[in-house]
């Protein structure tokens, strides 16, 4: 099925619309505090950018400021492990909800140390650990930021040193999966490693154009429209996309399909990656998290959003 932008679509005119009818709401939700980086952010930040797959790029508010990408980065992580292994990462991470938090370890001692998808925690452990694939972190950390340079077409996006070395110092919680899933043989890098990879991985500063550029490649069937290039086939694109759609927001992934019915992926950054395929990439940010941990203002925007433009898939 192709999903043409819709010619009578001013893509301008809507997102200013959402842009005016979310300044009721900005300020909303608790901005992550569990670290000082995070924890300094402004709550009233609000920014949108969305890159069409004709190569038009339209933007609103904040989209130019940088912010830390956290877990929008699984998918990029997993696309590069996807690339690296193929189908044999699904004997190492399942694609099913967790239907619980996304640093869960009851669930992990349940399935025997198989993570439910690659987009919580400790499936995006195991994805670092392929990407790592036993040699230097530093590689597998270089590897990451320069496939988001190249994807984002900007070199200029950096790792906040500061950032990664608190999730270090706080990521007890993430250690603790780690060792447990090495436990049950399914870590092959020594977990300083992983978790390094993982941590530096996770404080990627990106702004919302950077994202929407660099996530383009989902929305077009694996090929990057601008470039021509072919980043994965079209059947992992669409795969993907089936997984950031049943799995991209913690606990509340039915609540944003039913809502807003787009592939997207959320990070306690504020951020949000949504994909309307066929058609464009968007990326959102605004700090608030709702109480399950996703950009407040960030979902109302993008629910509003797929009601105006008529993007949801379903
Ligand atoms: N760095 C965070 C952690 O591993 C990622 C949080 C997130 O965005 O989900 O806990």
């Amino acid at each position: 099925m192709s999903r043409k932008p819709n010619p009578d679509i001013n893509l301008s005119e809507i997102v200013a619309v959402v842009r005016q009818e979310m300044e009721e709401h900005i300020g909303k939700g608790k901005v992550a505090n569990y670290i000082p980086a995070l924890s300094r952010v402004d709550p009233r930040k609000f920014g949108i950018a969305i890159t069409t797959c004709d190569g038009q790029t339209v933007t609103s508010g904040d989209a130019e400021e940088p912010f830390s990408i956290q877990s929008v980065s699984k998918v990029f992580a997993l696309t590069i492990a996807l690339e690296r292994v193929g189908e044999a990462l699904w004997s190492r991470v399942g694609r099913e909800p967790s239907g619980s938090a996304f640093n869960s370890i009851i669930q992990l001692e349940h399935e025997h140390g198989i993570p439910r998808n690659p987009l919580i925690n400790p499936g995006a452990i195991v994805v670092a650990d392929v990407i790592l694939n036993e040699r230097d972190p530093k590689l597998a950390i270089t590897k990451i930021l320069e496939f988001l340079r190249t994807r984002a077409d900007d070199s200029s996006i950096q790792i906040d040193m500061e950032v990664a070395q608190s999730e270090a110092d706080t990521g007890h919680r993430n250690t603790a999966m780690a060792y447990f899933m090495r436990s049950f043989g399914n870590l092959n890098g020594p977990v300083y490693d992983v978790l390094s990879a993982y941590f530096h991985q996770c404080a990627i500063t990106m702004n919302c154009v950077q994202l929407a550029r660099a996530g383009l490649y989902l929305a077009s069937s694996g090929t990057d429209p601008i470039s021509g290039e072919r980043v994965v086939s079209e059947a992992r694109a669409r795969r993907i996309n089936a997984v950031m759609m049943t799995c991209g927001h913690y606990d509340a992934s039915g609540d944003f399909a039913f809502h807003v019915g787009l592939p997207g992926k959320s990070g306690v950054g504020g951020g949000i990656l949504c994909i309307a395929p066929q058609t464009a990439s968007i990326a959102v940010w605004s700090p608030g998290l709702n109480a399950v941990g996703n950009s407040l203002v960030g979902s109302l925007a993008l629910e509003r959003l797929a009601q105006l433009t008529g993007w949801s898939v379903f």
